[in-house]
């Protein structure tokens, strides 16, 4: 069973957050920079979690599975008790799971679009559920080059944002996303994928003329999300520190190898990575 952390422990484990961020952004060089929006990663956590953060005011969630963030949101409880929850798809989507990925209630964003064919069926897919509004989304770059891991090349982002804002009508382009590697030793300097990541931000605003200011950059998570405010990130997606470590029950992994490691395994590529596409 699935234990529920104490609703105390994650509304203290919430304002720790969301005070570090308000200082990790007081110390960005550019301050013309919106206010970081924290996205609260619950896989794996019952939706009492969700409920618990949410009355703390907490409304951006994110999911990585397809499965679990179709489930969740269409909960009785959830619909009911937080009606404006904005659930931001942060995993790997395949093409045949984007209708069910868009279909889910409050769906605010995909984050992890990686190429023009996924962008081209979720334009469709989106358009059918006839919403006024336009989906977010953003385009998942691979900036550490390991071949696990998804999002597109650096080299073709320009391609997929001009696809996306050209082509696609439905969809609202918001930004760019990177995991990155998590083990960064930051006495080192600051995390070339994040680098990476600005760098293709550069680009992406120097091609589209989209301001600086207004292009989002999803990057940084519980170990990490300290610094990737302060080299500019707006959007950072913080799991473990506010819901407790996660315990996968049926993993025939053994317990260590999960826990080691600051819990790597479940992120997409590496789960994603041992599976049959
Ligand atoms: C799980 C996950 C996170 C959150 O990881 P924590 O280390 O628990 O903060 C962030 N981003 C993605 C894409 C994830 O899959």
């Amino acid at each position: 069973m699935a234990s529920t952390t104490s609703k105390e422990n994650i509304q203290t484990a919430l304002k720790m957050v969301t005070d570090k961020m308000t200082c990790s952004a007081g110390k960005r060089v550019n301050q013309a920079l919106p206010k970081p929006r924290l996205v609260a990663v619950s896989k794996t956590k019952p939706i009492q979690d969700i409920i618990a953060a949410y009355e703390a005011g907490q409304r951006n969630f994110g999911e990585n599975y397809v499965m679990e963030l179709v489930e969740k949101s269409h909960e009785k409880e959830i619909l009911e008790k937080c009606e404006d929850i904005k659930w931001h798809f942060i995993g790997h989507l395949q093409r045949n799971k984007v209708s069910k990925v868009l279909m889910a209630p409050n769906l605010y964003m995909v984050e992890t679009v990686e190429s023009e064919k996924l962008a081209e069926a979720m334009d469709k897919s989106w358009s059918k559920n006839k919403l006024e509004r336009k989906l977010d989304v953003m385009v998942q770059i691979n900036t550490s080059g390991e071949s696990n891991k998804h999002g597109c090349e650096p080299e073709n982002v320009i391609k997929i944002v001009e696809f996306v804002r050209e082509k696609c009508s439905n969809l609202n382009f918001r930004g760019l996303m990177t995991i990155g590697s998590f083990d960064h030793d930051l006495t080192k300097g600051p995390n070339p994928d994040f680098q990476k990541l600005l760098e293709c931000r550069d680009l992406v605003c120097k091609e589209t003329g989209i301001p600086i200011e207004e292009l989002e950059i999803s990057m940084g998570m519980s170990n990490d999300y300290e610094h990737a405010i302060e080299l500019g990130s707006t959007n950072v997606r913080v799991g473990s520190t506010i819901f407790g470590a996660r315990h996968y029950p049926n993993k025939t992994v053994p317990n260590e190898s999960i826990h080691a490691n600051g819990d790597v395994n479940d992120i997409q590529s590496k789960v994603e990575g041992l599976k049959v596409e």
